[in-house]
């Protein structure tokens, strides 16, 4: 039990509590950070909530419900045979079924796919929607593969998850180098094998059960939080230059979301390097952009030999000047050297697009900085928002419209910042959106599990 006596300080019960993880989980380097960022605000709220410390909560909290682990086998275009391996870790369904996105990146492993699973718990309580949280994934790198590569390693995959997986079980979507066509793969052998057309996947196309907006929720919902906590503190996105690092599906619709807004976004990346337009990426460049990106699978220094701007090999866009910063790429994207230098440059505001982008050291200059900054389960929850409303529409067999659907996500967006301000405003006004989000994404899931009992 987490233990409290008159001696011990937050700090105190934070290491003691992160001793136990690291033990239990040996190696797991991201799923320690990532229970060290929700336990820093978590544990010591525990303290003046016996109620949640006697059951344990958080200690369940921290071991997934299960994880499938299983071998995918298959064909590449030379007739080769390939080994993969595949994961899905369902954390936690206290409040509704699994639900959370499937990444396809060689950098996939056990460690990664149980942090992603454990935030996707707090932020889809936070959305106010009923989904429990999940992540999947494998190793299988889709870069250079064929069409029909592609396709025949989604057969394969979907081959063994469709036994773990279901419309009232858990719900996959895409991630990472999981995009329209990963998903339509995937869900086409789901109703193979399955027999049956269920809302067993969102991020489906139009056409077979999909929800408008989808595509843009994430990007558009980060840029939504950043336009909230600007307001709330008194300012305005209009004319702040932004820097947005990945040019993904995350990136490119919260570019979108800027130019939409007055904003001027300013850099792009992958993981080749950055490029810099001063001029500003607007509609025509962000149209050539999504051309490169989603039908010829092109590389972002293209942007640069077209447009005549640099392109920065190798590096991160986070030297450049700007206002407000949009990590939108991956994990651990922003240490705390970057930190500094945005900080330096004169950052007033930071929303997480990507799953832990920031490393902790980064999130604590923010934090000492008193700079806005949302945390992604706050700033990046507007993908499975929309992903809740595939849900709704797909069990309601009807489709709501573009404009209905915007609203939604507006709403929703709006109050996860105003449940972060409600549980992370300090006595001097400073809102700490990191406690706010993990404060109230927690109770949620906390009461849910009080109610179960012992189990
Ligand atoms: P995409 O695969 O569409 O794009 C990922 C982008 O990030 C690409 O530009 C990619 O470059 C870059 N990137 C990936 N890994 C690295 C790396 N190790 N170093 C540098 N750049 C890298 O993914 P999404 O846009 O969907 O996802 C981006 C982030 O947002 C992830 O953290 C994801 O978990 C998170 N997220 C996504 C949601 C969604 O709805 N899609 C919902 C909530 C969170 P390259 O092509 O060179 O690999």
């Amino acid at each position: 039990m987490i233990m409290v006596t008159k001696n011990q300080t937050p700090s105190g019960i934070v290491e003691e509590f992160m001793d136990w993880i690291r033990q239990r989980n040996p190696g797991e380097r991201e799923f320690h950070q990532a229970v060290y960022e929700v336990g820093v605000n978590v544990l010591p709220f525990l303290l003046e909530h016996p109620e949640y410390r006697e059951a344990e909560i958080f200690r369940r909290l921290c071991e997934p419900d299960r994880i499938v682990i299983f071998r995918v086998v298959w064909q590449d275009d030379q007739g080769n045979i390939q080994v993969n391996r595949g994961y899905r870790v369902q954390h936690n369904n206290a409040i509704g079924p699994y639900k959370g996105g499937i990444r396809f990146h060689p950098s996939v492993n056990l460690s990664i796919l149980k942090f992603l699973a454990f935030e996707q718990t707090f932020k889809n309580s936070l959305t106010g929607l009923p989904m429990g949280g999940g992540k999947g994934g494998s190793d299988f790198d889709p870069k250079g593969k064929s069409d029909s590569e592609i396709m025949r390693f989604c057969q394969s995959f979907m081959s063994e998850l469709y036994r773990h997986i279901g419309p009232y079980t858990d719900v996959p979507a895409g991630d990472i180098g999981v995009g329209g066509r990963e998903v339509s793969y995937l869900f086409g052998q789901y109703k193979r094998l399955a027999n049956q057309f269920t809302g067993v996947l969102t991020g489906k196309g139009l056409a077979f059960g999909g929800s408008e907006i989808r595509v843009e929720a994430t990007g558009y919902g980060c840029v939504y939080m950043m336009e909230d906590m600007l307001k709330h503190s008194g300012e305005d996105i209009d004319g702040k230059t932004a820097v947005v690092s990945g040019s993904g599906n995350v990136a490119l619709y919260a570019v979108e979301k800027l130019i939409e807004l007055g904003a001027r976004p300013v850099t792009l990346s992958d993981s080749s390097g950055f490029i810099f337009d001063p001029a500003g990426i607007n509609n025509e460049k962000l149209a050539w952009i999504k051309e490169l990106k989603e039908n010829r699978r092109g590389r972002i220094s293209e942007y640069a030999a077209e447009f005549g701007v640099e392109f920065h090999q190798g590096k991160n866009p986070w030297v450049v000047p700007c206002q407000l910063a949009f990590p939108c790429a991956t994990q651990n994207e922003i240490r705390k050297a970057d930190a500094d230098r945005l900080l330096q440059n004169g950052c007033i505001a930071v929303a997480e697009g990507a799953n832990m982008p920031s490393e902790q050291a980064a999130i604590d200059a923010f934090q000492a900085a008193r700079i806005l900054f949302a945390p992604s389960k706050a700033a990046n929850a507007g993908g499975v928002a929309v992903s809740g409303l595939e849900m709704t529409q797909n069990s309601m067999r009807l489709s709501w419209s573009r404009e209905e659907l915007n609203r939604h996500l507006r709403e929703i967006m709006l109050e996860i910042h105003n449940r972060c301000v409600q549980y992370g405003t300090e006595d001097d006004h400073f809102v700490s959106y990191l406690r706010g989000a993990n404060v109230a994404g927690f109770i949620k899931v906390a009461d849910a599990m009080l109610a179960y009992g012992v189990m």
